[in-house]
């Protein structure tokens, strides 16, 4: 196995200790790159395209994750290296073409290097997801998980008309609800499991860390050019956060507190 020596861990964690019943992922977080793959055989130019990393959406994270002091897990490399939000055995989680992008580096790989990038950072940020979701059903935290991504205002040369959309499949309270709430804001191009819906194949974190650990779960989706400044990522996180609240208020409470 050729080791990536990264320079830097996979993971990236902030309010670790915040008391927010919700956990925030973000898995395509960053588009680092392990010296060892220099740039995968592509121009800088595509390196810093939606291919590789959920543009704006870190921002929104932090903003979120610091606003409510909700624990965020989010994960470093470029989804071009592994992509932490699919099974390691698709052949989507080492993407050869991303889009219309071939990208060299990844062809002919071996099963070693495939086995490092998944060892060096697909494993250790899905393993502290699983660690943290222990820690807090261990001490009774009610536990909520949200996954937070970005989509590209274009794809395949089809416009999306979505502001932000949810993403969800086997759990039917989350999703709902916060849709309802998304809605009742007024001035929104609201996507029901669009631009994506949650799938076992094409999924990772919501199928593994919220349906198999029996978690409240949903996806969100914010389109790119909306939160590519960040004055954008501010607007929306301080959007998320009154939503996440009113959920918080509505689900995880009890009734009896409201007496
Ligand atoms: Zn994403």
């Amino acid at each position: 196995m050729t080791d990536l020596i990264l320079s830097e861990p996979p993971v990236i964690e902030r309010n670790a200790h915040g008391a927010s019943p919700f956990l925030l992922t973000c898995d395509h977080y960053g588009r680092a790159i392990p010296d060892a793959l220099g740039n995968l055989g592509l121009p800088e130019r595509e390196l810093t395209r939606h291919i590789a990393w959920d543009i704006g959406i870190a921002g929104v994270a932090e903003q979120v994750s610091d606003a409510l002091g909700a624990h965020l897990i989010a994960q470093r490399y470029s989804r071009l290296v592994i992509d932490c939000n699919r099974p390691p055995e698709v052949a989507s989680s080492i993407p050869v073409l991303s889009e219309a992008t071939p990208v060299p580096g990844n062809e002919g790989i071996s099963r070693a290097d495939a086995d490092a990038r998944r060892a060096e950072i697909f494993e250790p940020y899905h393993n502290r997801i699983d660690e943290a979701i222990d820690a807090r059903l261990r001490d009774g935290r009610p536990t909520v998980l949200v996954s937070l991504h970005s989509f590209t205002p274009v794809y395949a040369g089809v416009a999306r008309p979505w502001h932000i959309g949810t993403l969800y499949h086997r759990d039917t309270t989350l999703a709902p609800l916060l849709l309802k709430l998304l809605r009742a804001e007024g001035d929104l191009v609201v996507g029901d499991n669009q631009p994506y819906a949650v799938s076992d194949v094409t999924d990772f974190t919501i199928p593994v860390h919220g349906e198999k650990r029996g978690l409240m779960n949903t996806g969100i989706e914010i389109r790119q050019d909306l939160i590519a400044d960040e004055a954008g990522q501010t607007q929306w996180a301080e959007r998320l956060t009154r939503l996440l609240r009113e959920i918080e208020a509505t689900l995880v409470t009890p009734r009896s507190a409201h007496v």
